[in-house]
């Protein structure tokens, strides 16, 4: 071998190392599980924050409650579409939210633009309705509200608009009568931190769930908000490795996958036990893959929690912010 092939051959060599250790090298896994752990996260009941529940092509009320039941899932919502069937098949199991139907159908009749507008047509029926819906307990919050998946998601659907504006602060003032939640999907950059901040200052009765806990966020991102606001939460669903593979994307999970829980997601979990919660996020038709989802949880992430933790995780926040009895 000549000198210049031992050179390539060198860097070559160099270049896998180098990749190979941007994947892997910045991913350091907390420690094994303890029993208590891994046999609690098999069993604990679970209130899924992310269950969509569409009301075009969606799943049956049935199916719903099977799929919940097959899995120890007690409680569910967080999510639209708003759907009676569901809300009287549940009961007080609910987590009953509005707005996502119209949302959906004002992005896509209308653009972007027209979702940052209170006189907007499509959300003219909910904001008349929802001091009343709140009242009477059909819903206790709003959500799945898109104000910025740019990057994320079928292409159709992505926009980029600005959190605090003047709808969403529609949404804001109503549920904050009521201790009401909203649920946005945003990604993690500097104006959002800025409006959300803002908005939760503003409307200090309003819980928000961000969902996915802030695609693009780190756990430093998120320490940074839920230290100087007591009402932001998040939830975790699709921070795996299965809707990254359902979605055809290959990328690692974000916070845990098949090798076990990230050691700086462990410690913002474990500082703000009170803060995080659990989802499914079957969107998209994806239904048939609510065992798997329910799986990947209770075998990849809760485990690698301390037992009071898994529970606060599971269902004790959700039961505290709804205002549910166990
Ligand atoms: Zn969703």
């Amino acid at each position: 071998m000549n000198s210049l092939g031992f050179l390539m051959k060198m860097k070559k060599i160099y270049l896998l190392i180098h990749s190979g250790c941007l994947l892997f090298c910045s991913l350091s896994f907390a420690q094994a599980p303890n029993p208590q752990s891994i046999a609690l996260a098999k069993t604990v009941p679970i209130a899924d924050l992310h269950l969509h529940t569409y009301s075009r092509n969606g799943p049956s009320s049935q199916d719903v409650v099977q799929r919940m039941n097959a899995n120890n899932v007690r409680w569910g919502g967080g999510v639209g579409d708003l759907r009676q069937d569901i809300a009287e098949s549940l009961g007080s199991r609910h987590i009953p939210a509005a707005g996502q139907r119209e949302f959906a159908e004002s992005f896509f009749r209308q653009g972007p633009s027209t979702l940052v507008a209170t006189e907007n047509l499509y959300f003219r029926d909910l904001f008349g309705n929802a001091h009343d819906l709140f009242a009477a307990g059909t819903i206790k919050g709003f959500g799945e509200l898109h104000t910025n998946n740019e990057s994320s998601g079928p292409k159709p659907f992505r926009r980029n608009i600005r959190t605090d504006n003047p709808a969403m602060r529609k949404f804001y003032d109503i549920a904050n009568d009521f201790g009401g939640f909203i649920q946005i999907h945003a990604q993690h950059n500097t104006e959002f931190t800025e409006d959300i901040l803002r908005l939760a200052a503003d409307y200090p009765n309003t819980i928000t769930i961000l969902s996915h806990c802030l695609p693009l966020a780190q756990p430093d991102d998120l320490a940074n908000l839920f230290k100087q606001r007591k009402n932001i939460m998040c939830e975790m669903s699709a921070t795996g490795e299965l809707h990254n593979r359902l979605a055809r994307v290959t990328r690692p999970g974000r916070a845990y996958n098949a090798q076990g829980l990230y050691t700086k997601w462990k410690a913002l979990i474990e500082a703000f036990p009170d803060r995080i919660m659990l989802g499914s996020d079957m969107c998209c038709g994806w239904d048939a893959f609510y065992d798997e989802a329910i799986t990947e949880i209770r075998t990849h992430f809760l485990p690698y929690l301390h037992p009071d933790v898994i529970e606060q995780v599971a269902y004790k926040n959700a039961l505290r912010v709804f205002k549910i009895q166990f």
